[in-house]
């Protein structure tokens, strides 16, 4: 017999949740909005689509990456896959030859322009000492604390660390786990496969990557997607749950924590879930009038802290530039004529052909993600909360809030409900 299961979510770790249920469960996908992907998903605006925030993959998101492909999405041509680097016109600029790891990451950092030799030093020796260590830390500290630790100069911090740590982990240097860090540093610069450090920068709107392809293949596989449905309150009923008025044996929850609030009354949950704090990201969106050339299809713009996307040659969007501010301070983002006049006269620095946009567009996610803070506690999957899993970039993982995280957290989820259904359904004979 198979289970009756409720999917609550339909971002990409609730879809990776139902695709992993596919074939040992009758699957319903209840979703609030009327498309699936979430917080990564293209948005319908007046004149055109456009992404909810500029996203990038890396080489190490392998479960992502092989949930695309189960559903026919193809990573190699949605994606330019180019070699780890760093290119901040005004700043550092480090490219890594195709090279066997790590020999590739040497040689980038030796080449590497912008910083002088003793910095190149001070953080080849950073890297190799984490390295050394496992990517472990006798006890987790702030990223701040540990670059002090570590004798990072101010100009290693401004032009590497702070850009690195903000869009990785999309909290502020002062408060970002550095263990969090360490572990996205251990699945990419420090991989022996040169190619997980490779940066995946999406040829496609965001909801083609992999929520429309997702969401076609379960419809083929015969799972029932309800979108346009917010779950109200889940009611316990015997050994199940009672959804939007209809029985399930088990559900998963793949909301993101603040939505669960509205679901559940669990006093255990709530309470880790009020030590989440949240970080917004910024999408400002220039239409230019002419093509775009900047100097790499990813670039940062010249205070260091934020990025610009070549959507041009990425996206073939003409004359089309995204810039992102990842986790901005209130006062940065406070009022959006200056926010604007400041990106536009950034982008005429590293392209002077760019110089008006015919549109702009800020996309502002005021919770894009949780800060990824030292100490925080996330729960597991299982709560203990009988025949509920937790799924969402959110749940315990060593990863900060990223597509990688939430797709590992919907395989989680799903193996851990068919493992308790299998197991009570065994004792029950
Ligand atoms: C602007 C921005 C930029 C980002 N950049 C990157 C990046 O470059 N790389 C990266 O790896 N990650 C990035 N992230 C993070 C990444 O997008 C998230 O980690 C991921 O999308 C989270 O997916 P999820 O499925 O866990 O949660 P969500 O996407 O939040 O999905 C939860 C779903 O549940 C639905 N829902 C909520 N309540 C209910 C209810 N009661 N009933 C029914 N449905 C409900 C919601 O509508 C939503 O669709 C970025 C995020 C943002 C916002």
């Amino acid at each position: 017999m198979k289970p009756r299961v409720a999917v609550i979510g339909a971002g990409w770790a609730g879809l990776s949740a139902a695709i992993e249920l596919v074939g040992q469960a009758d699957i319903s996908v209840f979703e609030a909005g009327r498309e699936p992907g979430g917080r990564a998903r293209r948005v319908d605006t007046t004149s055109r689509f456009l992404d909810n925030g500029q996203h990038i993959l890396v080489g190490a998101y392998h479960q992502t990456l092989a949930m695309m492909r189960k559903v026919g999405a193809d990573p190699e041509t949605l994606f330019e896959r180019v070699p780890m680097q760093w290119q901040q016109p005004f700043g550092m600029r480090m490219w890594c030859p195709p090279l066997p790891a790590p020999l590739h990451l040497m040689a980038g950092l030796v080449t590497a322009r912008g910083i002088g030799w003793r910095d190149k030093y001070s953080l080849g020796r950073a890297l190799t000492r984490l390295r050394l260590a496992g990517w472990r830390l006798d006890e987790d500290v702030s990223v701040a604390a540990w670059l002090a630790r570590e004798g990072q100069s101010d100009t290693l911090c401004r032009l590497f660390w702070h850009p690195l740590v903000l869009s990785a982990l999309n909290t502020p240097v002062a408060e970002a786990s550095m263990q969090i860090l360490a572990n996205v540093l251990r699945d990419t610069l420090g991989s022996p496969l040169r190619s997980d450090s490779d940066l995946l920068l999406p040829r496609s709107d965001l909801s083609e990557l992999f929520p429309l392809p997702a969401n076609d293949w379960l419809g083929e596989q015969g799972v029932r997607l309800v979108y346009g449905q917010r779950v109200e309150r889940l009611q316990r009923e015997g050994d199940g749950w009672r959804v939007a008025g209809e029985y399930f044996d088990a559900v998963v929850v793949a909301v993101a924590p603040y939505h669960v609030e509205g679901l559940l009354d669990d006093e255990r949950l709530l309470s880790v879930i009020k030590a989440f704090d949240y970080c917004p990201i910024y999408t400002v969106y220039l239409q230019f009038p002419v093509p775009v050339n900047l100097p790499g299809p990813m670039c940062g713009l010249d205070d260091g802290a934020d990025w610009l996307f070549d959507r041009d040659c990425l996206t073939g969007e003409t004359g089309m530039v995204a810039a992102v501010l990842s986790a901005p301070s209130e006062e940065t983002v406070a009022d959006r004529d200056a926010l604007l006049k400041r990106i536009v006269a950034a982008v005429s620095r590293v392209d002077p052909t760019l110089v008006e946009p015919e549109r702009s567009r800020i996309i502002a996610e005021k919770r894009a993600t949780f800060a990824a803070r030292v100490g925080l506690a996330r729960p597991d999957t299982r709560f203990g909360l009988h025949s509920l899993y937790l799924a969402g970039d959110w749940v315990a993982s060593d990863y900060p809030a990223t597509l990688e995280g939430a797709v590992r957290s919907g395989i989680t989820a799903a193996t851990a409900l068919l493992q308790d259904f299998t197991q009570n359904h065994n004792d029950d004979e």
